[in-house]
């Protein structure tokens, strides 16, 4: 498998002592919002194998999709520009009233704003394409229509779906878990493997990659991954369909550890968090010096707080993987009133 180093690895595992105390539990984090600086993040873990291989098909351009606060695409765009290729991006724009038929409208700072994502999107000469919500749900078939134009204007485009998450994209949380797996070989975090692990999950493959690694690697017995924007039931689907297409690019994978995904730390909608929620978040820089956001990483803190609060933990050796996320919180500052 063609891989490039891209991460900052391996990534911290790190215990924040007075935050396991308040949740009653023996608490790691494996800091994967440090595999880089401004690109980090999970999914340069997935970039990792997807940008090998599109250099492998010689492509020129990268194409991606997702939220207009993605931290896929912005990861996407830093890394392609890293490497000399050109960054096409869809981005979801809600209340956007058209959109040239899904073929996107040009950023303008009117409708996207320049902050967070959006921001470093544009610092890093990626092309922006403003789509609605209508749209982005055939998202598979507008970029392919992309990709298509692209090509007839003499481009060489390699797509990449939703969030990296393809088999390939999880693949790399597969090897994150091995990471992790030689951590505690080395002695790190006590030596030996987690009770459970705990993440967000939106497009599922890291769900996929962590539920096949820590079953390879033998680095935990479970998988409690939080749904940040679709229900359990769809989220649950997307990891179910990755797991194949994962072991369908590596054969050497066998089954996944027990996983599941919980949906009661959704909050009222994708991007959008509770008070509770925020509470947490800023326990999480109180007591640990975390820093989590409001769209993925704070929502499956709060979903393991709720956890610890009822008890269903007490004593557990947890391992919550951090996936990135801070220009996501940084757009959001003003919701942060109540807590700050
Ligand atoms: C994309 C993302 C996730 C979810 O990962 P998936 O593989 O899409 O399920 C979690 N946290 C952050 C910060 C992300 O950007």
């Amino acid at each position: 498998m063609k891989r490039l180093r891209l991460a900052h690895l391996p990534t911290p595992l790190v215990r924040p002592a007075r935050l396991a105390e308040r949740l009653g539990i023996e608490l790691w984090v494996k800091r994967d919002d440090a595999t880089g600086g401004a690109e980090g993040g999970n999914k340069v873990r997935k970039l990792e194998l997807l940008l090998a291989a599109a250099l492998e098909a010689h492509a020129d351009t990268v194409v991606t999709c997702g939220g207009i606060q993605s931290n896929h695409a912005r990861a996407t765009a830093l890394c392609a520009a890293a490497l000399g290729l050109r960054c096409v991006l869809y981005l979801r724009v809600p209340g956007l009233a058209a959109d040239d038929d899904g073929a996107g409208i040009p950023w303008s700072a009117e409708v996207a704003p320049l902050a967070g994502n959006v921001l470093l999107d544009r610092l890093a000469g990626a092309e922006l394409r403003l789509i609605t919500p209508a749209s982005y749900r055939e998202r598979d078939a507008v970029m392919a229509r992309g990709a298509a134009a692209l090509r007839a204007a003499g481009a060489r485009p390699y797509v990449i779906p939703e969030g990296g998450s393809n088999g390939l994209g999880a693949l790399g949380y597969v090897e994150a878990m091995g990471e992790a797996a030689r951590q505690l070989a080395a002695g790190e975090a006590g030596g030996r493997p987690f009770d459970l692990v705990v993440h967000a999950a939106s497009s599922g493959g890291t769900a996929a990659g962590v539920a096949l690694g820590a079953a390879k690697h033998r680095v935990a017995g479970e998988l409690r991954a939080f749904a940040v924007s679709e229900d359990a039931a769809t989220t649950t689907a997307r990891v179910v369909a990755l797991l194949d297409e994962a072991r369908a690019c590596d054969a050497t994978l066998g089954l996944p550890v027990r996983w599941s995904i919980d949906e009661r730390a959704r909050g009222p909608a994708y991007a959008v968090s509770t008070p509770e929620q925020r509470e947490h978040i800023a326990a999480a820089a109180r007591l640990g010096g975390l820093v989590l956001d409001p769209v993925y990483t704070g929502k499956a803190f709060s979903g393991l707080w709720d956890l610890c609060e009822r008890g269903e933990l007490r004593g557990e050796r947890v391992l919550f993987v951090h996936t990135g996320g801070l220009p996501g919180l940084l757009a959001e500052a003003a919701t942060f009133t109540d807590v700050c």
